[in-house]
């Protein structure tokens, strides 16, 4: 029986379709990249924005072994896309992919399974009315997946979002079930609970999310089983089928030959200034704070000059990135003349700073030089953080970063959860605390964990062997749900 149905499928054909933005790519690139190493009769369809394309035309020939097609996402430049085109890039990207998913099960291409971003459900959705197993890869942080899923739907359900005017944030979130685990403020939860219109459309996606994730053949998820494990006996009572294959940089980086390094590391949208690399050179060990709000976060003036009078008063070196376009009101190249940051801070800057616009920041992060990572708790950050070992400062901003920050502080205890607070004041303090002050304890815990990472992805290891069953299953998924 098994031989007819082979004999009579198609080979199995997996296409993979990221959310249009950095994280999601970068994960998606590596996940596309350890499928094609570890399986060899697996063909690959990679799909991406067309802005991504252009801003990546080397893909195919980086990776020869993966087709790539792209659809529009209803926006007309080629730069990174901002927060608020967001719900509209959504929607544009999932109706363009779901007109084209019948074309997708054509012979000799016909797609056996659809791997695709937890946020593009209604894709999901579609694909399994027409005969596709899904697996959904949430690249955002696990924590805030289980956050979202157990408590928030309750939480709205109940009117107890959004949150009445004059509760006090810091109050632990109490008697809903899972919190056991881990004490959750209100300001902890995701950042949709800080909403006070229901009715948003990036509210209504997000709550779309949290109903529609249970409801596939799989989850993939960018994190390791000794990082999570409470939580993640929790998430599987509601999505039973979960491959934690991460970290996935660090599983694509064991897997590939050396020699291919560079090869398959830089998947950024931004050129990378790797000036900062042998600026790093000079630097003494551990020395160097890094400084970088990911893809997404951008900052007012005010706030671009409370952290530089704080990092400068703090007196420890800093590399720190500045996108452009990431301070709200400045347009690329005017940051000078904008900011009017004063003369002794510019000094001091040129003294022990260091500004890029973008960094290749693996690379940093590995760096002997760097001791601290001051980030905005973007999920992909902070894995990479993890796994070199490296203390955080954390300010986060939105999405998953309010709980992944207090997973940090609280839970893993790797770093400091700065919510909520920009003031030159308390960076100064907090840079110096995390840089000086409890150096020793929070580094020993973060190089406990940096182990364990390396742990997960060595061969016979948790996410190597949830790597391999997720390879069994996409080619099981294929006889089981197509015959
Ligand atoms: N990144 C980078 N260079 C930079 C800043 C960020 O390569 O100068 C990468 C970083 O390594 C990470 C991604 O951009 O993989 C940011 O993802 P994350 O989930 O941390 O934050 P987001 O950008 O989604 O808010």
């Amino acid at each position: 029986m098994a031989e007819q149905l082979q004999a009579r499928e198609p080979s199995p054909s997996v296409l993979l379709l990221p959310l249009p933005l950095q994280g999601p790519i970068n994960a998606f690139l590596k996940l596309a990249h350890l499928l094609s190493l570890c399986s060899e009769n697996l063909k690959i369809t990679f799909v991406n924005a067309e802005f991504v394309h252009r801003r990546l035309p080397d893909l195919p020939s980086r990776f020869p072994g993966i087709r790539f097609c792209d659809f529009p996402d209803g926006i007309s430049d080629d730069e990174p896309r901002p927060p608020a085109k967001f719900c509209g890039m959504v929607a544009m990207f999932e109706a363009e992919v779901i007109s084209a998913l019948p074309k997708f099960m054509e012979s000799p291409t016909s797609v056996t399974c659809l791997i695709v971003d937890g946020v593009l459900t209604a894709v999901g959705k579609k694909a399994q009315e027409l005969g596709i197993p899904v697996v959904y890869f949430s690249t955002l942080g696990p924590c805030c997946i289980w956050a979202s899923c157990f408590f928030v739907p309750k939480l709205v359900d109940s009117g107890q979002i959004p949150i009445s005017k004059g509760k006090d944030l810091k109050e632990s979130v109490s008697n809903i079930p899972g919190t056991e685990t881990t004490t959750l403020r209100w300001c902890d939860l995701p950042s949709i609970c800080r909403t006070d219109d229901l009715t948003h459309p990036y509210v209504q996606l997000v709550l779309r999310e949290c109903r529609d994730l249970p409801n596939a053949q799989g989850h993939i998820l960018n994190t390791f089983d000794d990082l999570e494990q409470p939580l993640l006996t929790e998430l599987r009572s509601l999505c039973p089928n979960l491959y934690t294959i991460g970290p996935i940089h660090l599983h694509s980086r064991t897997k590939q030959q050396p020699e291919a390094e560079q090869l398959v590391s830089s998947n950024s949208l931004w050129e990378e200034d790797r000036s900062c690399i042998a600026w790093l050179d000079d630097q003494p060990s551990k020395s160097v704070i890094f400084v970088s709000f990911g893809s997404i976060v951008s900052l007012t003036i005010d706030q671009v000059l409370e952290f530089s009078f704080g990092l400068v008063n703090s007196g420890i070196r800093f590399l720190w990135v500045r996108r452009p376009g990431s301070i709200v009101g400045v347009e690329d190249g005017c940051e000078e003349s904008s900011l009017q940051v004063p003369a002794e801070i510019l000094k001091a800057t040129q003294e022990r700073g260091f500004i890029v616009k973008w960094a290749p920041q693996e690379e940093v992060l590995a760096h002997s030089a760097i001791g601290g990572f001051l980030t905005h708790s973007g999920w992909n950050s902070t894995l990479e953080s993890i796994v070199e070992g490296v203390p955080m400062l954390c300010w986060p901003n939105g999405i998953d970063q309010l709980v992944i920050s207090r997973f940090v502080g609280d839970v893993w205890k790797i770093g400091i959860d700065m919510k909520d607070v920009c003031d030159r004041v308390v960076i100064e303090n907090q840079v110096r605390d995390l840089m000086e002050g409890h150096r020793e304890a929070v580094s020993q815990r973060a190089n406990r964990l940096s182990k364990l990472a390396a742990q997960a992805v060595r061969e016979e290891g948790s996410s190597w062997q949830a790597l391999h069953r997720l390879i069994e299953d996409i080619k099981f998924m294929r006889l089981s749900c197509r015959q």
